[in-house]
């Protein structure tokens, strides 16, 4: 077999090597890279690993879309660095059970994805002796996310913007703690104005020999490691190889959700995917009605890393699906509808219900759920009610994808008391903090630029 090239979802930009999708994040026709087949493994493959430790899946399923682009001994190395951390399985009743990805070093799922991205675009680049700088504006999360995959790595630097009154102390220090590769600034403005800075540093041809890049979450390198934890959950679970299992997936971009529908592609038994979302139910909508319309601006709801009014990985979907949908949400070309709704299902889950839930689930099972969680838990129990007098055999997990300590205030609003903290989040109080200043002046933040080299 030949090595598998990635197309744009706009079909307007010629298809590409792993590495260059990887490296460039979007296609030039602003479309998103799709791989143009999908590797299917073979049973006897998927049977072996319920007895493999969860890098030694990740290293097959990941070798089975690179093996023509990175040597078998060099990703070993990755994905056994990427994932030190454990993945548990909690049984709930029956055969349902959370997938808790919230072990990584920021207690939330995008660990898994934005840690092995940054592997891989270290390995290129090393190999062509070539550096990256990084450039990131932040507004809380997803700079610390950034900076906690990417550090240490030796072909990338991380600069990161924050508006100084913006973030919690919390979120400040697990940025500003880290040191070596990651560099810290505070902006004296607000979040637009930092990312303003950014993006117009990467439109300044002066700046074009710095070789930014913006990781950013539409990046193909960031959705092949989502494939994995399916494999995972599904292999420590099931009973035997046929079994079908059904995900619930807590959703806002839909990367999430397209790991599993990947997975599913590769030949893993899924019987269907529920998709949940928050109030932002644009795609709820569009599978019931086959009628898109994205929700401008997106609501705020708790499950606050899901308030989505366009999810970007929805093209990808589409595409999956036979269709084409641009970047701004225009389909061009209709999907197959039929199939998407024999395939999945999808819910959307109020403030109220989401409030409701975590509670239910606490008093009910002891189950701790945070509000993303409790979506896709709530999303389980839609799905039963449609579907009464299920087997109480089927296999279902949910996936909780953040650590109920990152939201203490809604845990103690509900359950009244305060969640313990993770182990990645412990001791930050005593670090020492590094970071610098800025006013919200570009030319300042070009000249910081152009002095770092
Ligand atoms: C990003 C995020 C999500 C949504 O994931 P998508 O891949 O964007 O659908 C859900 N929960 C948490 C905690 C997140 O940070």
């Amino acid at each position: 077999m030949e090595a598998i090239k990635y197309y744009s979802t706009n079909l307007k930009a010629p298809a590409v090597s792993f590495k260059k999708a990887l490296l460039k994040g979007q296609a030039p026709d602003k479309g998103l890279y799709m791989p143009d087949c999908f590797p299917v493994l073979e049973k006897s493959t998927m049977d072996a690993f319920s007895k493999m430790r969860y890098p030694e899946v990740a290293f097959v399923v990941l070798h089975a879309f690179l093996k023509h682009e990175v040597p078998a001994d060099i990703l070993r190395l990755l994905v056994n660095d990427a994932y030190d951390y454990s993945v548990p399985l909690e049984h709930v009743c029956d055969r349902k059970y959370v997938m808790r990805l919230d072990q990584g070093p920021t207690a939330s799922f995008k660990d898994f994805a934005a840690r092995m991205m940054g592997r891989l675009m270290n390995h290129f680049l090393m190999k062509e002796k070539r550096d990256l700088l990084i450039l990131t504006a932040t507004s809380g999360d997803t700079g610390s996310a950034i900076a906690n995959a990417f550090y240490g790595l030796d072909n990338i630097r991380v600069l990161i913007l924050f508006p100084e009154k913006e973030v919690t102390v919390r979120q400040r220090k697990q940025m500003t703690t880290l040191g070596k590769n990651v560099e810290v600034i505070a902006v004296d403005g607000k979040f637009d104005d930092c990312q303003a800075m950014v993006k117009r540093a990467f439109a300044d041809p002066d700046l074009a020999t710095l070789n930014l890049s913006s990781a950013n979450s539409i990046n193909i390198g960031r959705l092949l490691p989502q494939a994995v934890y399916y494999f995972f959950a599904w292999s420590q679970l099931r009973k035997n190889t046929d079994e079908q299992a059904i995900f619930l997936v807590p959703s806002g971009n839909f990367g999430d959700m397209m790991g599993g529908m990947i997975a599913r592609e590769m030949g893993l038994p899924v019987r269907q995917m529920g998709i949940a979302v928050n109030e932002n139910d644009e795609f709820p909508v569009f599978l019931n009605t086959g009628e898109y319309q994205k929700i401008e601006p997106s609501k705020n709801c708790i499950s606050s890393a899901m308030n989505v009014g366009h999810p970007s990985n929805l093209s990808r979907l589409v595409a999956l699906y036979g269709g084409v949908m641009d970047e701004k949400g225009r389909i061009e070309k209709i999907p197959d509808m039929i199939a998407m709704r024999k395939d999945m299902v999808a819910f959307s889950i109020t403030d109220a219900e989401t409030r409701q839930c975590i509670a239910d689930a606490w008093h009910a099972h002891r189950l701790l759920l945070e509000p993303h969680g409790a979506v896709g838990w709530a999303g389980l129990q839609k799905y039963l009610a449609m579907n009464e007098g299920m087997d109480k055999d089927q296999l279902f997990v949910v996936l909780e994808t953040a650590h109920p300590a990152k939201f203490p205030e809604q845990i103690q609003e509900i359950l009244k008391f305060d969640p313990d903290l993770p182990p990645s989040l412990q001791g930050l109080e005593d670090k020492e903090e590094k970071y610098g200043f800025l006013k919200h002046q570009y030319e300042d933040f070009k000249k910081h630029l152009t002095g770092m080299r």
